[in-house]
C-alpha cells in the first residue's frame, strides 16, 4: 500500500514476492526511516487460519510510525492486508503443533531526496514465511549474555518503537552473546545501567515460586511493549499470581537466584513464545544453571498460551482473529 503526504494511502495490491526496486537516495536507505511488525497466522485443527491481536500489533504500529515520523496505518487496513496475503495462498499456513506462517508487516519512507526530514511518501508491506516449531527438540533453557558495554535504547529515544535501527544498535551485543556461548543479549536501562530492560527481540519475566509471583520490568519508555509479555500479564493474574511491573536489577536476579525466592526466569515474544532463561552471564559472572529442567511456571504459561493460539483451549479473552 503507498501513502503520499497528500493522498494518504492508496493503491493496495498482492503482488508475487520478489525484490523491490528502491532509488539509491530513498529515504529508508539514508535516515532509518523504517517500522516493522512480527505476527504469526496459527492453522487450527479444524483447517481454518487465525491470528493472535491483531489490534494490538497494528496500534503499536501506529505508535512506532508516530516515532519515525512515518504515516500511521489505519488498524482495518492492518488486518485487511493480513487477510488478503492469506488468501492468495492458504497452503502457506502449515499445519501442525507450533507451526505458523511468520508475518512480516513493516512501512518504509521511500521519497527520493537527500535532505534530513521525514519523507512525504512512504510504503507499507507485508510479507511471509512458513515458520516450524522453535524448540523442535522440546522446550529448552538458554542461556543470556548481560550486556554492559552497549545499551540498546536512550532516554527519549526510539527503544519503544518497533524500528529497524533499534535492531542494528543490538547487533554487535548480538555478537558478543554468541561468543560468549549466549543465544540472546540482555540489555540494562540506559540511564544507569542497572535495571533489567529487555533481550534483543524478547521481553523478560522472573517467577518468584514460593510467593506464585511474576515480575517484568516496567514499560521504562525505552523497552517494547510485547504483546507477548502482555498476554502473560493477562493469563498471570487468570491464575490468580501476583504480578508486577516494576524495576528490576541485575543484582535482584543474582540474589534472588542464590536464595532460592527466583526459581524460575523467562522470555517472552512471538517467534518463541516463551523460553526458559537458565543461565545468566556477563563480564566475570555467571547465574544459574543451563543444565536445569525448564521450570514448572514458564512451561504452564507457555502451554496456555499455544493452546490459545492453536485453538486447544477456549479464547476466553478475545485473542483470536480469523483469517480464513
Ligand atoms: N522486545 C523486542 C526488542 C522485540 O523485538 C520483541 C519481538 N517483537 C519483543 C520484545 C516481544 O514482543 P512481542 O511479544 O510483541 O513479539
Amino acid at each position: 500500500v503507498r501513502w503520499e503526504k497528500d493522498t494518504g494511502w492508496h493503491d493496495a495490491q498482492v503482488m508475487p514476492y520478489g525484490p523491490i526496486s528502491l532509488d539509491p537516495a530513498a529515504a529508508v536507505l539514508h535516515y532509518g526511516q523504517e517500522i516493522f511488525e512480527g505476527i504469526k497466522a496459527y492453522r487450527h485443527a479444524d483447517g481454518s487460519v487465525w491470528t493472535f491481536r491483531p489490534t494490538a500489533n497494528a496500534e503499536r504500529m501506529q505508535r512506532s510510525a508516530r516515532r519515525l515520523a512515518l504515516p500511521e496505518l489505519p488498524v482495518e487496513i492492518f488486518v485487511e492486508s493480513l487477510k488478503q496475503l492469506i488468501a492468495v495462498d492458504q497452503e502457506w499456513v502449515p499445519g501442525g503443533e507450533e507451526a505458523s506462517l511468520y508475518l512480516r508487516p513493516f512501512i518504509i519512507g521511500d521519497e527520493v531526496f537527500l535532505g534530513v526530514r521525514s519523507a512525504h511518501k512512504a510504503s507499507y508491506y507485508v510479507i511471509a514465511s512458513p515458520a516450524g516449531p522453535y524448540f523442535a527438540k522440546g522446550v529448552a533453557p538458554v542461556a543470556i549474555w548481560l550486556s554492559t558495554d552497549y545499551a540498546r535504547a536512550a532516554k527519549g529515544g526510539t527503544g519503544a518503537a518497533k524500528c529497524g535501527g533499534n535492531y542494528a544498535a543490538s547487533l554487535l551485543p548480538q555478537e558478543q552473546a554468541y561468543a560468549n556461548g549466549c543465544s540472546q543479549v540482555l540489555f540494562l536501562d540506559p540511564a544507569e545501567g542497572k535495571y533489567l530492560e529487555e533481550l534483543g527481540g524478547m521481553n523478560v519475566f522472573l517467577v518468584y515460586g514460593k510467593e506464585n509471583k511474576l515480575v517484568t520490568p516496567a514499560l521504562s519508555g525505552s523497552i517494547l511493549e510485547g504483546i507477548t509479555r502482555d498476554s502473560i500479564l493477562q493469563l498471570a493474574r487468570d491464575r490468580g499470581m501476583v504480578v508486577e511491573e516494576r524495576k528490576v536489577s541485575a543484582d535482584e536476579w543474582k540474589q534472588g537466584v542464590a536464595s532460592g525466592d527466583i526459581t524460575e526466569v523467562f522470555a517472552c515474544g512471538t517467534a518463541a513464545v516463551i523460553t526458559p532463561i537458565g543461565q545468566l552471564k556477563g563480564n566475570g559472572f555467571s547465574v544459574g544453571d543451563l543444565n536445569a529442567p525448564a521450570g514448572a511456571i514458564t512451561l504452564a504459561l507457555r502451554k496456555e498460551l499455544t493452546d490459545i493460539q492453536y485453538g486447544r483451549a477456549p479464547d476466553r479473552h478475545g485473542w483470536l482473529v480469523r483469517l480464513a
